[in-house]
């Protein structure tokens, strides 16, 4: 067991799960929130999940879910929390004004050597951390939910991140078992949610245009780029369907090109709510809202069987 120490700041959905990777990975685990009754049910969540994981053989990292969950601690005192730890994980809410108070009550108690990244889906590092003394050694390391079974994490520095601080988290995402990319600098959406919304747009241009049923559009996905994007990326998948990428670009990049400036419209403005409302009328069938709760469930399951099948592969 590593006898270092790691502390999660909020202990929400996201806390929770960050504190269970850790736990996992031997880490002595330190959890905090402003509200001492979160924090307990925090504790009981993280126990009963990490043994219902261990029952499906879904578990990760080392020891028994007994063991795992024994290394995450809790705290009521931030400084607490904060002492000796080398790593501080933040996890409270997308807020900017809360990110900000949140950064500068950690800014005041850590040593020079502490790192401090955020989980931030949006909001960007130089936002909230640009007057702590400490900013250098601050970031955003996004994870994707359910982070358990989403390995991906987002690192994105602020201008003024030490990119020995960038290498350290990616060497430590790394060794806990999640999967980073580094971004160079900042930018609006990160990475995933920029392709994210790339796609977003033209289900929604498809389906407006009533070129396909909502179901169909989705099928396109989990039963066509779904199944392919597990494994290998755009980028690898010209290269693969081709005698490399620069011979697809020879051979198709034309007719890409082509179907994009004909047939493609611009970028929504919003997503329109009668469209949305048309969509979740066939959703009402399948999905309805009071079922949502078992979809995601069903989801989580799912993603977990698939992160177990890559793992063993
Ligand atoms: P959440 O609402 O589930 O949990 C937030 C926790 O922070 C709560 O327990 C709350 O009591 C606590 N908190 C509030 N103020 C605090 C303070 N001053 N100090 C300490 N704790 C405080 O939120 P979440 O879904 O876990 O999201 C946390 C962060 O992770 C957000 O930045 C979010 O954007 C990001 N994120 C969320 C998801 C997701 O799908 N939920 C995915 C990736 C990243």
């Amino acid at each position: 067991q590593n006898t270092k120490k790691i502390s999660i700041v909020g202990s929400g959905l996201i806390g929770q799960n960050w504190s269970m990777i850790f736990a996992g990975a031997g880490y002595n685990v330190c959890l905090f929130d402003v509200d001492p009754a979160q924090l307990e049910r925090a504790k009981s969540n993280i126990s009963s999940t990490l043994q219902r994981y261990e029952k499906d053989g879904l578990m990760r990292g080392t020891g028994t879910a007994v063991e795992q969950s024994t290394r995450v601690s809790t705290s009521t005192s931030l400084e607490e929390c904060l002492h000796s730890t080398f790593y501080v994980q933040e996890c409270v809410p997308e807020n900017l004004e809360l990110k900000t108070k949140v950064f500068a009550q950690i800014d005041n108690v850590i040593g020079d050597d502490v790192i401090v990244a955020s989980s931030s889906s949006c909001l960007v590092a130089s936002s909230f951390t640009e007057k702590c003394n400490h900013r250098d050694h601050m970031l955003v390391a996004h994870p994707i939910n359910p982070p358990y079974f989403i390995p991906l994490v987002e690192m994105v520095p602020a201008p003024w991140t030490k990119p020995e601080v960038m290498a350290t988290t990616r060497t430590l995402m790394e060794e806990i078992g999640q999967s980073p990319v580094s971004l160079k600098r900042e930018c609006p959406g990160f990475a995933l949610n920029r392709l994210q919304y790339a796609c977003i747009n033209e289900a929604w241009n498809m389906y407006q245009s009533g070129l396909l049923s909502a179901e169909d559009i989705d099928k396109v996905c989990y039963d066509g780029l779904g199944p392919r994007y597990a494994f290998i990326g755009p980028l690898e998948t010209m290269h693969l369907n081709a005698d490399g990428i620069v011979d697809y670009c020879k051979r198709y990049a034309e007719g890409a090109v082509d179907v994009q400036n004909k047939t493609f419209k611009p970028i929504p403005t919003l997503y329109d709510v009668p469209t949305a409302e048309k969509i979740q009328a066939e959703y009402n069938t399948t999905m309805p809202l009071d079922k949502i709760q078992n979809k995601r469930q069903w989801r989580d399951n799912r993603l977990a069987a698939l992160a177990k099948l890559k793992k063993e592969m």
